[in-house]
């Protein structure tokens, strides 16, 4: 059967961060199962799809990757990048202290934009550990632990840990979605209930009436 036809949820996810953390490239290797050396700034306007079944509850999801083409730079990220947002990456890059020193400003900022949306927090470049770190790697998961966001070290280079990280992605995102039906179905029986409650007292107050 293909695929395509059988998708079970359409899912928006943004990547956000400082500019030269690897966030096209992060893209690029996920989409495209190769790493781009040099990026053309057009790569990276508006979005770009991809369907996949998620490896642990088997759902067909198709991915709407929105990238911020170097707005980034001047946070100017226009509105519409964060409407209906359903997962927010947020990268950073283990060889550049900076990157991480300014991840809660883009806390901040996700905070302002989107509310209750899941967070994987991502350090990249992880195929340069040995020459070039300077993040440590427990202090990514400290920081992602401190806001309840998923972490993983990842390689846009080498593709390490890319797919684990959109596909837990997603099924973080599948789960708040799963939860606010149950949510919403709950709340609309008990209302159900509610009424029917009010409206059988209703029929017996007036039953009492006609009796006096
Ligand atoms: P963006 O500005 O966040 O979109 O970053 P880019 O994807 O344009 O990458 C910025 C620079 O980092 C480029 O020179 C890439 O070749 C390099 N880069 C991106 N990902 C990786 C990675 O996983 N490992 C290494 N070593 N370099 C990377
Ligand atoms: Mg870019």
């Amino acid at each position: 059967m293909n695929i395509k036809s059988t998708i079970d949820n359409t899912l928006k996810i943004v990547i956000v961060g400082e500019s030269g953390v690897g966030k096209t490239n992060f893209l690029y290797r996920f989409i495209e199962g190769k790493y781009l050396k040099i990026v053309e700034p057009t790569l990276g306007t508006d979005f770009k799809s991809k369907v996949c079944t998620l490896p642990k509850s088997k759902k067909n999801v198709k991915m709407n990757l929105w990238d911020t083409a170097g707005q980034e730079r001047y946070m100017s990220i226009n509105k519409i990048f964060f409407q209906r947002v359903q997962g927010i990456m947020l990268m950073y890059d283990i060889t550049n202290r900076d990157s991480y020193e300014k991840l809660p400003k883009w806390v901040k900022f996700i905070n302002e934009q989107a509310y209750n949306v899941p967070v994987i927090l991502i350090g990249n470049k992880i195929d340069d550990e040995n020459e070039n770190r300077i993040v440590r790697k427990e202090e990514g998961k400290n920081f992602a632990k401190q806001y309840g966001y998923l972490f993983y070290e990842a390689s846009a280079l080498n593709g390490k840990n890319v797919n684990n990280a959109f596909y837990s992605l997603c099924e973080s995102c599948i789960s708040k979605l799963e939860e606010s039906e149950v949510l919403n179905s709950s709340a609309s029986n008990s209302l159900l209930e509610y009424f029917s409650i009010s409206n059988k007292k209703k029929k017996n107050e007036n039953k009492e009436k006609i009796c006096c």
